[in-house]
Order: C-alpha cells, then sequence, then structure tokens
C-alpha cells in the first residue's frame, strides 16, 4: 500500500488526506521508511530543479529568555544560557558579510523573544544596507504586532518567522 502511494505521488497526483496520515504511521526504522524518504528527496529535488539555498544565522544575544519554551535552550527554566551577551551593530554587520561572502543566500537575523524591538529593526537596518539586494534576510524574532510587522517589512525584511509561529509573505 504505501509503494502505491509513492507511485501516485510521484506520478503528480494529489494525495488524500487518508493516503498522508496512513504514511504518518509508518514506522521510523523500516524499508518503508526508507522508500518514502527517497521519494521525498526525488520530488524536492525535482521542484528545485535540482538547486539548494545555504541559510545562516547570526545571532544578537544570548540570554535566558522569558518565554520559556521547553525545547529551546535559550528557555530560562533549561538554564543552558545564563548570561546575557549581546554583539555590537559592527559585529552583527560583519557576521552578516561574512555569510554573504561565504555563499549564503539568507540570512537569519535572531534574538530571544524579550530583546527590545526598536534595536532590533535598527541593527537590521545596517546589516540590510551591508549585503547585496538579493540576499533574502529572515527575522527570527519573539511575537510582533501588525504594526511591528509593517515596521519589519519597510526595514527590508521579506521572512518574517516569529518564534512560536511563522509568517512568510
Ligand atoms: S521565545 Fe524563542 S528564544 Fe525564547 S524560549 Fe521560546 S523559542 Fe526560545
Amino acid at each position: 500500500m504505501v509503494r502505491d502511494i509513492i507511485t501516485k505521488s510521484l506520478g503528480g497526483t494529489m494525495l488524500t488526506k487518508e493516503e498522508i496520515a496512513s504514511l504518518f504511521k509508518v514506522p521510523l526504522f523500516s524499508e518503508e521508511s526508507a522508500m518514502i524518504i527517497a521519494a521525498s528527496r526525488k520530488k524536492s529535488e525535482s521542484a528545485s530543479g535540482g538547486s539548494a539555498e545555504v541559510h545562516a544565522q547570526v545571532g544578537l544575544n544570548i540570554a535566558p529568555c522569558p518565554k520559556n519554551c521547553a525545547f529551546c535552550s535559550f528557555a530560562a527554566r533549561n538554564k543552558v544560557f545564563t548570561e546575557k551577551i549581546e554583539i555590537s551593530v559592527d559585529e552583527a554587520v560583519q557576521k552578516a558579510q561574512q555569510f554573504e561572502t561565504d555563499g549564503a543566500n539568507a540570512v537569519f537575523v535572531m534574538s530571544t523573544a524579550d530583546y527590545p524591538f526598536e534595536k532590533f529593526i535598527d541593527i537590521s537596518q545596517e546589516i540590510r544596507k551591508s549585503l547585496h539586494s538579493e540576499t533574502i534576510l529572515v527575522a527570527n524574532v519573539g511575537d510582533f504586532t501588525k504594526e511591528q510587522a509593517r515596521k519589519l517589512k519597510d526595514t527590508g525584511w521579506r521572512h518574517l518567522e516569529m518564534q512560536e509561529k511563522s509568517v512568510c509573505h
């Protein structure tokens, strides 16, 4: 049955909800699971024309984050980071430029959820100015309002990624 579903998908036919659900039930370490992975690889390679993207991330700060998402090493309750460290505008610009020089086509700029929004905007402006216009910037920040989203967009962000939900436009 899994083999039939894979053949159907590779043939370009949309899978039904039930078929997709049945793929999620396949045990991880099984022959069928390996077949799904190989088919996924084939599909993504054909969708992207065989090209890949290189993404790199500049972290503006390291600090215990009060949002406390259980999975995250920055969560205060996980006690991985106990000190607050921030990098300067110049350091952020230099790191982003280095990533671009090294071949990154998208640069994520990340901060913990309590990092001041205005400061993020100020540094973003400097980073945007220093990179080629075709280099995509992705803001990986805490929750933001509609107004803040507009401000990020005006600053030159093409992708906004909230830490608890994602918005791309
Ligand atoms: S908001 Fe982001 S940085 Fe903070 S704990 Fe959650 S995932 Fe980590």
